[in-house]
C-alpha cells in the first residue's frame, strides 16, 4: 500500500468543480462555494483544498488569493483518479421532501451510480427540483470523499420507466410481499443492476403487476417488517453495496 500522503490534511475542504482539472491550472471559486471556502472554512493563501471534477479524479490545490467574493486556487497534483462507480441504479418513488432528501444524501454516500426518481400513483409528491437534488448529492459526495458524482436522471412515471427499461439490467423490486431474501438475490446476480422502492403508500395492484411482468424483474424481500420507503431504499442500497458492490474490495481510505 502506497504511503498515505500526510498532505493534503484529512480536514482539507473538498469541492466538486467543472473540469477537466490539470496540473498548474488556475481555478476561480465563486458564489456559494466561495462563501463556504472563505467564510466557513476560512481558507487562506497557502491552505490546501481538494478539488474533484467528476472526470479525471481528485486533485490537491492550494489557495493563492482569498478575496471576499472569490478565491483563486492553483492545482498542484492528482491525488486519486476518478473512482470506478458500481453500475447500480436506485429507482426511488418520490417521498415527502425531507424523507426524499435523506434518500438522496444517503444513496450518494452509499455509492450509487445513478439515481432515478419515479412518480407512482400513490406518491405524495409529484415533482423533484433537480438543481436542489443535485446540490444535496454533490454535498454528500464531497463529505464522503467520493471522486465521482452519482448521475441524477430526469424524474419518470413508473409506466415510462418500465417501458424504457434497459434489456440487460436486473430490476430488483423491493416488495414487502416478496419471498426471495435480498442478500441471496443480490449475490446471485451480476451485471447492471437497479433497485426499485415504492412510496409511503406502496404500489397499487396494477403497478405491482406491471413491475412483475417485466422479464428483468426480481422481487426481493428486505425482511419481515414493513419499512418506510426511505428505510427500504437506504437499507437496500447498503446491502447491495456490501454483497455485490464496492464495499468488499475498497482500497484503504487515506488516513
Ligand atoms: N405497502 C406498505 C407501504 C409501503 S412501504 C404498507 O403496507 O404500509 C414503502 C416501500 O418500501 C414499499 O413499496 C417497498 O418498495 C419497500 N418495502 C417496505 N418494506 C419492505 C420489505 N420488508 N421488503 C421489501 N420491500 C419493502
Amino acid at each position: 500500500m502506497s504511503a498515505t500522503p500526510a498532505w493534503p490534511p484529512k480536514s482539507a475542504p473538498r469541492l466538486f468543480v467543472p473540469g477537466p482539472l490539470a496540473q498548474g491550472a488556475a481555478v476561480s471559486i465563486e458564489g456559494a462555494q466561495a462563501h463556504y471556502l472563505g467564510r466557513v472554512m476560512r481558507a487562506a493563501p497557502g491552505d490546501a483544498v481538494v478539488l474533484c471534477d467528476d472526470l479525471t479524479g481528485e486533485w490537491l490545490a492550494r489557495v493563492v488569493e482569498a478575496g471576499k467574493r472569490a478565491l483563486l486556487l492553483a492545482v498542484e497534483e492528482c491525488t486519486r483518479v476518478r473512482e470506478a462507480v458500481p453500475d447500480f441504479m436506485l429507482c426511488a418513488a418520490l417521498l415527502k421532501k425531507d424523507r426524499f432528501d435523506l434518500v438522496l444524501e444517503k444513496a450518494s454516500e452509499l455509492g450509487v451510480g445513478r439515481f432515478q426518481p419515479v412518480v407512482t400513483r400513490r406518491c405524495v409528491a409529484d415533482r423533484l427540483n433537480p438543481e436542489r437534488a443535485h446540490a444535496i448529492m454533490t454535498e454528500a459526495a464531497e463529505q464522503c470523499a467520493r471522486t465521482a458524482l452519482p448521475e441524477l436522471a430526469p424524474t419518470l412515471g413508473l409506466d415510462a420507466l418500465l417501458r424504457g427499461w434497459e434489456a440487460g439490467r436486473t430490476l430488483f423490486f423491493a416488495d414487502e410481499e416478496g419471498r426471495e431474501p435480498a442478500a441471496a438475490a443480490f449475490a446471485a446476480a451480476s451485471g447492471p443492476t437497479a433497485l426499485l422502492v415504492g412510496p409511503e403508500g406502496g404500489f397499487d395492484a396494477a403497478e405491482r403487476a406491471a413491475i412483475r411482468a417485466l422479464p428483468q424483474t426480481r422481487p426481493i424481500s428486505l425482511g419481515p417488517r414493513i419499512l418506510r420507503g426511505e428505510t427500504a431504499a437506504i437499507a437496500g442500497c447498503g446491502l447491495w453495496m456490501a454483497v455485490a458492490g464496492d464495499w468488499a474490495d475498497h482500497p484503504p481510505m487515506p488516513k
